[in-house]
């Protein structure tokens, strides 16, 4: 195949590359190639919702990487799973619908992203969505855009309500939009899921763009470098098995590898800083200092229960439930399979006195645990799940190469809680949560914590056991983020980065700061407007 005649290569068909991949070939006017690193995402544990826990551990659906041990969580080193697959992380994630707060997009224009401040991005996010909700007459549809978020709450388990009911008690407002601007309270989650099936930036995006001849797929294509003349980014080097190649670019390379994969690729193109790059022998292509650092993601801490009452454990915790609930699903694509293990959640302040809310929340009507391989086993018994996620941390960490090798996987290190400020944040998650575990509607259907006790923890004990159990939510952001030069970040606001001709990074990476809730959506959302970009500066 001729790989020398695109106007546009994109590396990566994750949640941004597949938003790109159709909006660069709508117009008929550019030749667009699509590498990814994985393979179809025509697979049936991707597509059921309930499916996330079987392929978040999957080594075929994964780039498997592993933070370096982490001082601020006592050396632990985290599994960071990665999408490695059509869809990239997408297809492999939790499904969760949230825009984040409107203060995260106006600090995103305060840093240097003009034109990404709350008001511009809401017209996106307008453009992107297509809302499935559950009305009094029925469920209803609101939007015209390719991304179908659904509310779930007519298959979510009874138990979900007891979340609602407590979120009362404790007096935190019931709210039925979590994606609203201002949203300030609980409700039932947003899923990314469709006629029972997961609803990716693969299927929303890519597939109805696969039918055009200007666009050209190809799939287990590893980017190992981009190509570079006087300074100017011309295409890339990749493989494929022991097939190596190399592909043109006319116009722009788009980095669309993730917040981990990209900086590691910038690096290994000799675009990075410049000590790093010496000490690994990588020729020096342009210093920009910034790739790869500044690294921010959540973390959240889980507490679980026992209960008296019928949770999902009486179904998945067991063998007949098993096949009950994998039968309705195949003749109905209704039941437990069909909707995400995040049913009840949303964005609290954890003190009155907050002026946003700092706490993501999370409540599930089930408990698990894992097995020695890292595999979800729910228990047997009943129980129930309630987690805190710190929204806004303020750790920054970093990503680097750890040798010259493509193969080589880069090293991550997150300096979890190496700010005061997050280790606070921590001990509030904790307190929390414990004002939900203690209103009447969860103590009248709790029969005993699993260890450890949320309840007898004081703030001391708290962070320690942050520190001892806390885990990513898979959020990696901010890696070659926007802002003004590349004294601070890697990217111009229009998704250029500082001072290198021919190149842009379009993904998770390219957010100035992590949103407060999950980042699917706003990595849709930029990837959306960062093709609107590349189409005005291409005229
Ligand atoms: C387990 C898990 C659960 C999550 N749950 C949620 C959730 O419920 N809600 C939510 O909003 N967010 C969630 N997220 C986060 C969200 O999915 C990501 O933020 C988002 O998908 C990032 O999109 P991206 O385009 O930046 O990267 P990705 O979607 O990861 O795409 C990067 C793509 O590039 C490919 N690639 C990388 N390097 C190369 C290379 N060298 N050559 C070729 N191809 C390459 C990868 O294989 C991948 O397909 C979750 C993530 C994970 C992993």
């Amino acid at each position: 195949m001729d790989f020398s005649n695109f106007d546009f290569v994109i590396v990566g068909a994750g949640s941004a590359g597949c938003v790109l991949a159709n909006r660069l070939t709508e117009c008929g006017r550019y030749k667009v190639l699509l590498l990814e690193g994985g393979d179809s995402d025509a697979q049936f544990w991707i597509k059921v919702p309930l499916g996330y826990a079987i392929n978040v551990t999957n080594p075929a659906l994964n780039w498997g990487y592993h933070t370096a041990p982490d001082a601020g969580l006592k050396g632990r080193s985290i599994s960071w799973p990665r999408g490695k697959v059509i869809g990239g992380s997408g297809s492999i994630n939790a499904m969760a619908y949230v825009r984040g707060l409107a203060h995260d997009y106006d600090d995103w224009a305060q840093s240097g992203a003009q034109g990404w401040d709350w008001d511009s991005v809401k017209t996106v996010y307008e453009r992107i969505e297509t809302h499935s909700e559950l009305t009094p007459t029925g469920r209803q549809t609101r939007g015209d855009g390719p991304v179908v978020v659904s509310d779930l709450s007519d298959q979510m388990s009874a138990f979900s309500d007891h979340f609602l009911k407590a979120a009362q008690d404790a007096n935190y407002p019931v709210i039925s939009d979590m994606n609203a601007p201002d949203v300030d309270g609980i409700g039932y989650y947003r899923s990314t899921v469709r006629n029972g099936r997961r609803w990716s930036s693969a299927d929303a995006f890519l597939r109805p763009a696969e039918r055009r001849a200007n666009l050209c797929v190809i799939r287990n294509a590893m980017v190992d470098r981009l190509m570079s003349e006087n300074g100017k980014i011309t295409g890339v080097a990749f493989h494929r098995g022991a097939q190596h190649q190399q592909a043109r670019a006319r116009k722009e390379v788009i980095v669309c590898a993730g917040a981990i994969n990209s900086p590691k690729l910038l690096q290994l193109s000799g675009i990075g800083p410049a000590d790093l790059l010496r000490r690994h022998g990588v020729e020096i292509v342009h210093d920009v200092p910034q790739v790869g650092r500044g690294l921010q993601d959540h973390l959240a801490v889980s507490y679980q229960f026992q209960t008296n009452r019928a949770t999902l454990n009486n179904t998945l915790g067991r063998t007949v439930g098993k096949l009950y609930a994998g039968a309705k699903y195949v003749f109905t694509r209704k039941g437990p399979l069909a909707v995400p293990v995040n049913q009840v959640g949303g964005f609290v302040r954890s003190d009155p006195d907050r002026e946003v809310p700092d706490m993501q929340l999370y409540f599930n009507p089930v408990s698990y645990g894992e097995s020695a391989s890292g595999k979800t086993v729910v228990d047997p018994s009943a129980g129930y799940q309630i987690s805190a996620q710190p929204c806004r941390p303020t750790s920054l960490g970093s990503i680097e190469i750890a040798s010259a090798s493509p193969q080589d996987a880069p090293i991550i290190n997150p300096q979890s809680l190496s700010t005061e400020d997050d280790k606070a944040s921590a001990i509030r998650a904790g307190r929390t949560l414990q004002r939900f575990a203690k209103t009447a509607s969860l103590q009248a259907v709790t029969t005993a914590a699993k260890a450890p006790d949320l309840m007898v923890l004081d703030d001391a004990a708290l962070l320690d056991d942050f520190q001892d159990r806390a885990k990513t939510v898979y959020h990696p952001t901010c890696t070659c983020r926007m802002g003004r030069d590349r004294g601070d970040s890697v990217l111009d606001a229009r998704l250029r980065v500082h001072g290198v001709a021919g190149l842009r990074v379009v993904d998770a990476s390219a957010f100035p700061n992590i949103t407060s809730g999950n980042t699917n959506a706003p990595t849709m959302m930029l990837a959306m407007r960062a093709a609107d970009l590349i189409l005005e500066d291409s005229l």
